[in-house]
């Protein structure tokens, strides 16, 4: 005779017959507030110091990402066995990041976040600009973004393009990062579809994102507004094109490549040491990770052609006396 705990448990083994998953489904499964939580958590500690520009602390915050890519199963973007795209000659200079989930399909989507902070204060009990908005939260907002891909990815639903995630180096010092990345870039600027460019996505109303991008880049607004319809989040679109050049999508743009930023507004934590992670909406965060994954998934099966990919101006300058 069999025990009663056997039939129970034989019983519950009997596959449940439901309808396949949407995506948007794996993506919520995916992504949750208390895993981006958490990870924000980690990036933003002390012992991550600020994560400044050519520091060994943003070398050891470059190696917790580079773990997190190789946990993902994330293939090196850089080079065949590299994540690591050098971003000047000098050597003490950090790098970005580059890992990819190849797809079959034509061109190329990026999710990116800058993982660099700032030095610490010179005096004070709290010296260490930990930046948990600005910008812990970006930086696992795109790996949150890699792990509902890898899940849809799973199921047969993944993207139809292949995706780069990029943790770019040096944007506090000035874009240094993004700059280097579209003079030497990766893959050819005109077969990007659009860059999905996320730096402080974790403070401000509740579901409110702030997404600017110009007219370069309504593209990428166009496929955020449909993956909007399913989620429901406020979108304040275009609002701030002062921002336009303020992050790592701004030398996009200036190259014509359809791009936008995720951000809240300027708050009083905003480049100070209490930019801690006990004051983010991780919420706000995840849910904002959902809405780029889905509008990325969405974008990555369109129609596609690559644009034209030289440095001549779209006008043709008047030609002098
Ligand atoms: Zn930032």
């Amino acid at each position: 005779m069999i025990t009663l705990a056997f039939i129970v448990s034989a019983t519950l083994a009997i596959p449940q017959q439901s309808a396949p998953a949407t995506a948007l489904e794996v993506i919520r499964a995916s992504i949750t507030t208390d895993a981006i939580r958490a990870s924000i958590a980690e990036l933003s500690s002390d012992e991550m110091g600020g994560r400044f520009f050519r520091s060994p602390f943003a070398e050891k915050a470059a190696k917790w990402i580079e773990s997190r890519f190789d946990g993902l199963g994330l293939t090196h973007g850089a080079t065949k066995d590299s994540y690591r795209q050098a971003i000047d000659s000098n050597v003490e200079s950090g790098p970005n990041l580059v890992a990819t989930l190849a797809g079959t399909g034509p061109g190329y989507i990026i999710v990116s976040a800058h993982y660099d902070h700032l030095r610490p204060k010179r005096s004070g009990d709290d010296r260490i600009h930990n930046g948990a908005d600005d910008n812990a939260s970006g930086v696992c907002g795109m790996l949150e973004v890699a792990r509902a891909m890898k899940a849809l990815a799973a199921k047969g639903q993944g993207p139809s393009c292949t995706m780069l995630f990029i943790a770019f180096n040096g944007e506090e010092a000035g874009l240094l990062g993004s700059r280097a990345f579209v003079k030497s870039p990766i893959v050819p600027l005109g077969e990007i579809r659009g860059v999905f460019n996320m730096d402080m996505i974790s403070r401000g109303a509740p579901r409110e994102i702030f997404i600017d991008g110009g007219s370069v880049g309504a593209p990428v607004v166009e496929a955020l507004k449909r993956a909007n319809e399913a989620i429901g989040m406020k979108l304040r679109l275009n609002e701030h094109p002062d921002w336009l050049d303020r992050s790592d999508q701004g030398p996009f743009l200036a190259k014509k490549v359809p791009a936008v930023l995720f951000s809240v507004e300027d708050h009083e934590d905003y480049h100070k040491v209490s930019d801690e992670v006990s004051k983010i909406d991780a919420g706000l965060a995840a849910e904002t990770a959902q809405l780029v994954a889905l509008a990325a998934v969405q974008m990555s099966t369109c129609d596609f052609t690559p644009r034209a990919d030289d440095d001549k101006p779209a006008v043709a300058p008047a030609v002098k006396p």
